[in-house]
C-alpha cells in the first residue's frame, strides 16, 4: 500500500554551498521538467535567495526549526533571543522561529535528522539539554502555524545489526505521534501537512544506500504502526519517504518499492540534472 498524494522528493543542501552555485542549481531546476512534489531545503543563510528565484512550483523548506516555547530546553538561557547557523546548517531561534521561518517563505521544517540526533546530540531522554522532545514539540509548534513537518526517523548501523531497527524507528515514532495528535485536536491540520522520512543512518552520506527489500520492509513496518495507532486514515494517506545516499543511479529501483513515496535526498541534491532524474523517478 503506497501513501495517497503525489510522489515527494526533498533536497537537503545542509551546509553546501555559495551564492553563485546556489544561483546555478537554482536555475538548473527552474528550467527542468519535474513531477513529483518538491521541497528544497537550502543552507539557512540562503534561504531568501531562493525564495527569491526558484519557481513557484518548489517549496522550501528549514533544515531545522527551533521556537524553545516556555525555555524548557536551555534552562540558564530562558530570555535570550540568539538566532545562531550551526556547522549543520540548522536553524536556532528561540524567539518567533517559526513566524520567521514562514516569513522567509518556508511551508516546511525538517525535524529530527540523525545528524541533530547523533552529532548535536539530541536524544531521548526530556531531562537533557538537547532532547529529542525538541522534535516533538517544534513538531506541534510548526504543525499549528501551518508549516509542514518532515519527521525523520532511522536506526543505526549496530542496532540494525543487533535487529533492533523496527524498535528504534517505532520508538521514535511514538514519539512524534503522540504530540502531533495532541497537537491536532485544537488546531485541526491535517497528516497531510507531515511527512514521514525513514533514513537509516548507516546510509545517510556514506554512499550506502539501503537495497529497495530493506527500505520497503521499514516502510510496511512503519505503515502498519501508523495503522494500528494513529488510524488506518492516516496510514494510508501518509507518504512516507527514504533517505540515504538516494543518487540518479538507485532512485528508480527504490522508487518501484509500494511504499516507498519519496525520497530525502542530501549529497545528489546539489547537482541540478541528477536531482532532477531523482524528482522524476516514480513512473
Ligand atoms: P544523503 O543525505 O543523500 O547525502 O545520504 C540524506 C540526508 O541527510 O537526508
Amino acid at each position: 500500500m503506497a501513501g495517497s498524494g503525489k510522489f515527494f522528493v526533498g533536497g537537503n543542501w545542509k551546509c553546501n554551498g555559495t551564492k553563485d552555485s546556489i544561483s546555478k542549481l537554482v536555475s538548473d531546476l527552474n528550467s527542468a521538467t519535474l513531477e513529483s512534489d518538491i521541497v528544497v531545503a537550502p543552507p539557512f543563510v540562503y534561504i531568501d535567495q531562493v525564495k527569491n528565484s526558484l519557481s513557484d512550483r518548489i517549496e522550501i523548506s528549514a533544515q531545522n526549526s527551533w521556537t524553545g516555547k516556555g525555555g524548557f530546553y536551555w534552562r540558564n538561557q530562558v530570555g535570550a533571543s540568539v538566532v545562531f547557523v550551526s556547522v549543520f546548517c540548522n536553524f536556532y531561534s528561540r524567539i518567533r522561529g517559526v513566524e520567521q521561518l514562514k516569513d522567509l517563505g518556508c511551508k516546511w521544517v525538517i525535524l529530527g535528522h540523525s545528524e541533530r540526533r547523533h552529532i548535536i546530540g539530541e536524544n531521548d531522554q526530556p531531562d537533557q539539554v538537547l532532547s529529542s522532545a525538541v522534535h516533538w514539540e517544534e513538531g506541534c509548534v510548526c504543525l499549528k502555524r501551518g508549516v509542514g513537518v518532515i519527521a525523520c526517523i532511522g536506526e543505526l548501523l549496530e542496532e540494525r545489526e543487533a535487529g533492533k531497527t523496527f524498535d528504534v524507528c517505532f520508538q521514535q515514532m511514538k514519539a512524534y505521534a503522540g504530540k502531533f495528535a495532541f497537537s491536532l485536536v485544537d488546531a485541526v491540520p491535517s497528516w497531510d501537512n507531515i511527512v514521514i522520512a525513514y533514513e537509516p543512518v548507516w546510509a545517510i552520506g556514506t554512499g550506502k544506500v539501503a537495497t529497495p527489500a530493506q527500505a520497503q520492509e521499514v516502510h510496511v513496518a512503519i505503515r502498519d504502526w501508523l495503522s494500528k495507532n494513529v488510524s488506518a486514515e492516516v496510514a494510508s494517506k501518509t507518504r512516507i519517504i527514504y533517505g540515504g545516499s538516494v543518487n540518479g543511479g538507485n532512485c528508480a529501483e527504490l522508487a518501484k518499492q509500494e511504499d516507498i513515496d519519496g525520497f530525502l535526498v542530501g549529497g545528489a541534491s546539489l547537482k541540478g540534472p541528477e536531482f532532477a532524474t531523482i524528482i522524476n523517478s516514480v513512473t
